[in-house]
């Protein structure tokens, strides 16, 4: 196979696209297929989290960092080039955010006021899929991919909600409701 064509494949897989097809090409066509690739325990990691995902990890409470940590890790050991792109929000930049399209200029962004996101809980994340080139892929089937594993791992996914969806979310199970995790917030007992 010539290599404009494995340029174009790892383009669309959204790999570093040299038309070299080796270990990475291999493994982000199997899990593009949804072929598990098996890597040993005990093999070390290959990849690396970078700088952007890690600042977004350690803004979560410290049992979602090691979910998100777990789940980024996966994606890219299956050669997606994915990034956590945010994390915790405070109430404040919560309502700077709902503030858009309504009292301030721009599109609307958000339909959460504050309290309302579970970004305003610190056990909240959004990523983006990034081609070679680090584009964002804002269409990717990737994006699936990730959230698919995000669910393998027992966390949510938006991408799986009931009505509006969101395919860029990811959180840990938190077993309460946004009720309650207000209320909590309130009361100085939310860990
Ligand atoms: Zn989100």
């Amino acid at each position: 196979m010539s290599a404009t064509l494995w340029t174009k494949i790892q383009k669309l897989l959204g790999i570093k696209a040299d038309g070299i097809p080796g270990d990475k090409t291999a493994n982000a066509v199997a899990a593009r297929l949804g072929i598990v690739t098996a890597t040993p325990e005990s093999a070390p990691s290959r990849v690396t989290i970078d700088s952007r995902s890690a600042g977004n990890i350690a803004t979560l409470r410290s049992d979602a960092q090691d979910k998100a940590r777990e789940w980024l890790l996966k994606c890219l050991e299956a050669g997606i080039n994915v990034k956590i792109i945010s994390g915790s929000r405070t109430y404040q930049e919560q309502a700077a955010l709902y503030a858009k399209g309504r009292s301030a200029p721009g599109p609307k962004v958000t339909n959460s006021p504050p309290g309302f996101s579970w970004h305003n809980f610190d056990v909240a994340w959004d990523f983006v899929v990034f081609d070679a080139n680090d584009q964002p892929l804002w269409e990717s089937p990737l994006t699936e991919r990730c959230g698919r594993i995000a669910e393998s791992l027992g966390l949510e996914w938006g991408g799986s909600w009931n009505g509006f969806q969101d395919i860029s979310h990811i959180q840990i199970k938190t077993g309460c409701s946004l009720v309650e995790a207000r209320q909590r917030v309130k009361d100085g007992k939310w860990t």
